[in-house]
């Protein structure tokens, strides 16, 4: 098992693309760590960096002890699982399992006692002389997991593995990821841009933006804490309200509304100053009656959540999203009000956050 080192890794692609701009991350030894971020953020280059297939333009991986940054993929010790899983189309599910024992020359019969433990482990036993095209999706990601496995590698690196999944067995599948790399304890790095799968799986997450890690932490401190307004509007199912505000006095003007200004921000702010209020839509206490310190508005669209309901108002502070329990009955047009979470409402200035703590705050 090693950790990952990444000190001020950087890529330029042919044609002038910095898709790594000096990167300093370390991935803790048998952390699951995911890489998070919009499409074309750079999360696939950085995988595709640690694991030899794409070469540095400047700065260095480590791999334990060991500098890798100049090494070819097969003698960094790393397995790598594939969005479309790579798996080879002509060759049984031993010989695909196998393969990567084949190449380090392994002896056949004991290639094939390594693949068939694997197999088993992963619950692939009754499929072994089957060929991928086969297989359900579930069945040949598993294959590619074994594959990964069958040769011990310090560090797996996933790149989307999930995403060709239907939604039932992307849940499945992401609780038995969870629990293999658990038993296993090989440092894992996850590539997504489904921030719930980040959520649910990792220890820590990198968001990044732009070649950059915008937001280090665990998933609570992102969830809660998002360190800038970009990791805040990326992350939560139904995306944080980001509202305008202007400190006056012991509140904040949002809107017309005075909303109160939480206490751990009173020797933080001045009074006049102009700043972005952040409160997630699950943090806002719905009322059909007047309360003080809510923002109110007209119910302009309902979307049905299941066990919940998304009320979108639209009053003096703009848009606001909240979310309102089953039972309540909303009707497009009603007005509403909401009341901020004291304890839940985030000051942003100038985009970051006011008050991030060290190690859980912007790590550019
Ligand atoms: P996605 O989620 O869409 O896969 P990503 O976050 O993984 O996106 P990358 O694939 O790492 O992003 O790409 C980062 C940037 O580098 C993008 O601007 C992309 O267009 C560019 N890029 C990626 N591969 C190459 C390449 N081979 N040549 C030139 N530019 C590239």
């Amino acid at each position: 098992m090693a950790s990952i080192t990444m000190s001020e890794l950087v890529k330029v692609y042919p044609g002038g693309v910095r898709a790594l701009d000096s990167i300093d991350l370390t991935v803790e030894d048998g952390e699951f760590f995911a890489l998070l971020g919009p499409s074309g953020c750079g999360k696939t280059t950085l995988l595709r960096t640690i694991a030899g297939l794409e070469s540095a333009s400047g700065g260095g991986i480590r791999i334990g002890e060991r500098d890798v940054t100049r090494l070819a993929p097969g003698q960094r010790d790393v397995a790598m699982v594939f969005q479309d899983y790579a798996l080879f189309p002509h060759m049984t599910v031993t010989d695909n399992i196998a393969y990567p024992l084949k190449i380090k020359k392994v002896p056949t019969a004991e290639r094939g006692a390594k693949a068939a433990e694997t197999a088993a482990e992963l619950g692939l036993s009754d499929y072994l002389a089957r060929r991928p095209g086969q297989l359900s999706g579930g069945q040949q990601q598993r294959v590619a997991l074994a594959r990964a496995m069958a040769c011990h590698p310090k560090v797996f690196l996933f790149d989307e593995p999930l995403s060709n999944l239907d939604a039932r067995m992307r849940l499945e599948a992401r609780t038995f990821l969870k629990r293999l790399q658990r038993e296993l304890g090989v440092t894992t790095v996850f590539v997504t841009h489904d921030q719930a799968e980040a959520l649910a799986l990792a220890d820590r997450i990198a968001v990044m933006e732009g070649g950059r890690i915008r937001q280090l932490g665990s998933p609570k401190e992102v969830f809660h804490r998002p360190a800038n307004t970009f990791v805040a509007s990326f992350i939560g199912s139904t995306p944080m309200n980001l509202l305008d505000a202007v400190v006056t006095g012991k509140t904040l003007a949002v809107g017309e509304e005075p909303v109160a200004l939480p206490r751990e921000y009173a020797g933080s702010v001045t009074d006049g100053e102009k700043l972005v209020l952040g409160i997630r839509p699950e943090y806002l206490a719905y009322s059909t009656e007047q309360v003080p310190g809510a923002l109110h508005g007209e119910i302009t669209v309902v979307e049905n959540l299941g066990s919940a309901q998304l009320a979108t108002l639209h009053g003096p502070a703009g848009f606001v999203q909240a979310v309102v329990d089953e039972e309540t009955t909303l009707s497009l047009g009603d007005r509403g009000w909401a009341v901020p979470r004291a304890d839940r409402v985030l000051l942003y200035r100038d985009g970051d956050l006011i008050g991030a703590r060290e190690g859980a705050g912007s790590a550019t």
